[in-house]
């Protein structure tokens, strides 16, 4: 075991941000308006002057704003929407809450985002939306995306959820589409206390219609006009939010600047997520190798904690195994060697230079004779 100090994965509790945090907290209890109320619509403005979009809607988390995007784009039973098969769960569960059917297509080697033509060859009468993922904070190939959805007229629902402030080809991620759902969940690069979602647009009566479905599906008060959910952001979270959203551009050039030296220190044998963007705003920083568990348990002994995203291709998991129509052999193979090394704007360079040392004596230890 190392005597040094261990290095989590992730630290959630307030640092630097600590004051402003206890202070928002304080306000939201002083004024007694826990939800939809001013701190949300404050953040909602403020959300969507950062994001470069008209519109920022509140809802409940990251799921149910893909949910309530498409639900507002009229897509629901009978429709499929392509999602990539290496993304967190909640992207697909988003689409089956929505009524619709998830079809599920297979993502590109070096980056692992939604593979294009694999997306173009699941295109059906049926198809209704594509919904790719900035997997790991970087943007999938957005105009090979468009390309496909404008030939068959599709919508783009974008999962940002793991990209917020990150650019494709120097423009904001989620603007050029019909809408684009984030999440605020404690983790994520801009997180809070608890859940939280978002949804942005430029269109106003798409942003409308996910006001009202938020909201029970009611018009005004007690006068529900269509089936709605439950899925409204609270002033506690949304008053956190408005404290941490001017630290999260500096945070993201942290992030950035940390994968750059990992990039720099790690062996060049370890097979890393290609940066085809410098908009990637390293939300998660996955190495692959198909001995996995065996570096795990290495970096674990030297106190250094390591996460796995994703240990399954969605094709692969019971839960979706009716939309598992198409072979995904990239994010199988992946799914079996991936490992995400600690990187958030709380470690130190010593921390990433530890971590890149402790990956390499391993590499070492069992380069093939
Ligand atoms: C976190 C996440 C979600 C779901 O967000 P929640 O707020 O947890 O509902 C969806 N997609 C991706 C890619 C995510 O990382």
């Amino acid at each position: 075991m190392s005597a040094l100090a261990p290095i989590p994965f992730i630290d959630l509790r307030p640092g630097e941000d600590e004051a402003a945090v206890r202070a928002a907290i304080h306000r939201v209890l002083g004024r007694g308006w826990f939800v939809l109320g001013p701190e949300v619509e404050a953040f909602e403005h403020e959300f969507a002057a950062a994001s470069g979009a008209a519109f920022a809607i509140g809802v409940g988390n990251g799921t149910d704003a893909i949910a309530l995007a498409l639900r507002a784009l009229a897509i629901g039973p009978g429709d499929e929407v392509i999602v990539p098969a290496m993304t967190a769960g909640y992207t697909a569960l988003a689409v089956i809450a929505a009524g619709a059917t998830p079809v599920i297509v297979d993502v590109e080697p070096d980056t692992l985002t939604m593979n294009a033509n694999a997306c173009a060859a699941a295109v059906t009468t049926r198809t209704r939306a594509i919904v790719p993922v900035h997997l790991y904070g970087q943007a999938a190939d957005m105009d090979a995306i468009r390309s496909v959805a404008a030939r068959h007229s599709l919508a783009i629902v974008e999962d940002c959820c793991q990209a917020h402030l990150a650019t494709e080809n120097g423009v904001a991620i989620g603007t050029r589409s019909d809408a684009a759902a984030f999440s605020f969940y404690p983790t994520k690069n801009l997180g809070g206390l608890g859940d939280g979602g978002a949804v942005i647009t430029d269109n106003d009566a798409i942003a409308s219609r996910i006001r009202q479905l938020r909201n029970g599906g009611q018009r005004e008060r007690g006068h529900h006009v269509e089936a709605g959910v439950n899925s409204r952001l609270d002033d506690l979270q949304a008053a956190v939010l408005r404290a941490r959203l001017p630290l999260l551009a500096e945070r993201t050039i942290m992030r950035r600047s940390l994968a750059a030296r990992y990039r720099q220190l790690l062996p060049a044998s370890l097979r890393t997520i290609r940066e085809r963007d410098p908009g990637h705003v390293y939300h998660l920083f996955p190495v692959l190798t198909p001995e996995r568990a065996s570096l795990q348990a290495h970096l674990s002994a030297h106190g250094i904690e390591t996460m796995v995203h994703y240990p399954a291709a969605l094709t692969t998991q019971p839960a979706f195994a009716a939309f598992a129509s198409h072979e995904c052999p990239v994010a199988v193979a992946a799914a079996g060697q991936l490992l995400s090394l600690p990187l958030s704007p709380r470690l130190t360079d010593e921390d990433v230079v530890r971590v890149a040392e402790s990956v390499s004596a391993f590499v070492k230890g069992h380069r093939p004779a």
